[in-house]
């Protein structure tokens, strides 16, 4: 996995290495001290953990020789700091049972790949799994989370194409509770192009779960293309609004040299980031360690 991790975070750790590449050496005055924070936030870091990076050499050691090396260890411990805030690993601990996940994010995202990696992710751990394709708008949708459930061998529930989503989840989570299913993970619909439509689907999604478990969704787990870079960061903030988002999964780290954004998400919006993606299969998954990651990213 490390060897697979290695190559998912490449193209961000190349472009930040090469981004800071030969600003160390000479003595670091404050005009080096503003080309490295600047090349930070090329690095889509965020500028307030390129801040923190920046008053971190100003204090020890300005006007001190300082090779690219020791820049780098200094860049490598403030991002962990900052990821390890939200490193925060899904948890099925809910009682009674399904945990509910709602999988939200734009078409396109990873979506309904993130949702059959989960999927395996929790049948690795022994526990009991049903999707849910709350995606009714899509007929496409329905027939590709159906594939995956296959694939993972795992239940799913479905609707008719253009039918009640929220009918479909009540489906499921009565199925879920009657066969001692321990997590219930629902898709649903992306089209954020429909704010109004989308935010009524997912409150009565949220109605109809509310009705058969007032915890219900324990999580709703919002799905981001790390490839969009500074532009996930806005699909945090609408679908916050939209959906009240409790965590993220970034996918696509692999595809990109933008995977810094992790940093500025963390630091913006500071909500637990459960598990990246960094590759097409099932097992391309991994759950969030902000130590494993800040080594390879810095
Ligand atoms: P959805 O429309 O949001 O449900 O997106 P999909 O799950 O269908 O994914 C869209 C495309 O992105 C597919 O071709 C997936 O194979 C691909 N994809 C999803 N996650 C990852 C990932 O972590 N890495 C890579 N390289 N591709 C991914």
């Amino acid at each position: 996995w490390h060897e697979k991790l290695l190559g998912g975070f490449r193209r961000t750790s190349d472009r930040l290495i090469g981004n800071l590449a030969g600003l160390g050496g000479a003595r670091l005055e404050y005009e080096t001290l503003d080309d490295i924070e600047e090349a930070l936030i090329a690095s889509d870091l965020g500028p307030e953990t390129a801040g923190h990076i920046r008053s971190r050499l100003a204090e020890g050691t300005f006007e001190r020789d300082m090779e690219d090396l020791g820049i780098r260890l200094v860049v490598a411990e403030e991002v962990e700091k900052a990821l390890a805030k939200v490193a925060r690993p899904l948890e099925i601990d809910a009682f009674p049972r399904p945990q509910v996940i709602l999988v939200i994010g734009v078409n396109g995202s990873g979506k309904t790949t993130t949702i059959a990696k989960l999927a395996h992710l929790f049948m690795e751990q022994d526990y009991g799994v049903m999707l849910a394709a709350g995606d009714t708008f899509r007929a496409a949708a329905i027939g590709q989370l159906a594939t995956w459930a296959e694939r993972v061998g795992v239940p799913i529930v479905t609707g008719p194409e253009g039918g009640d989503a929220a009918g479909v989840v009540w489906d499921a989570v009565k199925q879920a509770t009657a066969t001692g299913i321990d997590v219930l993970i629902v898709d649903t619909a992306g089209r954020l192009q429909n704010k109004r439509e989308l935010m009524d689907e997912l409150a009565k999604i949220r109605r109809v779960l509310g009705r058969l478990n007032p915890e219900a969704p324990h999580d709703v787990v919002l799905v981001l293309d790390a490839t969009t870079g500074q532009n996930a960061l806005s699909q945090i903030e609408v679908f916050g609004e939209v959906a009240g988002v409790t965590g993220l999964v970034m996918t696509k780290l692999d595809g990109t040299a933008r995977g810094g954004v992790l940093v500025a998400a963390a630091e913006r919006f500071g909500l637990p980031i459960h598990a990246i993606g960094v590759g097409e299969g099932m097992t391309d998954l991994r759950p969030f360690d902000a130590n494993e990651v800040s080594r390879i990213i810095a």
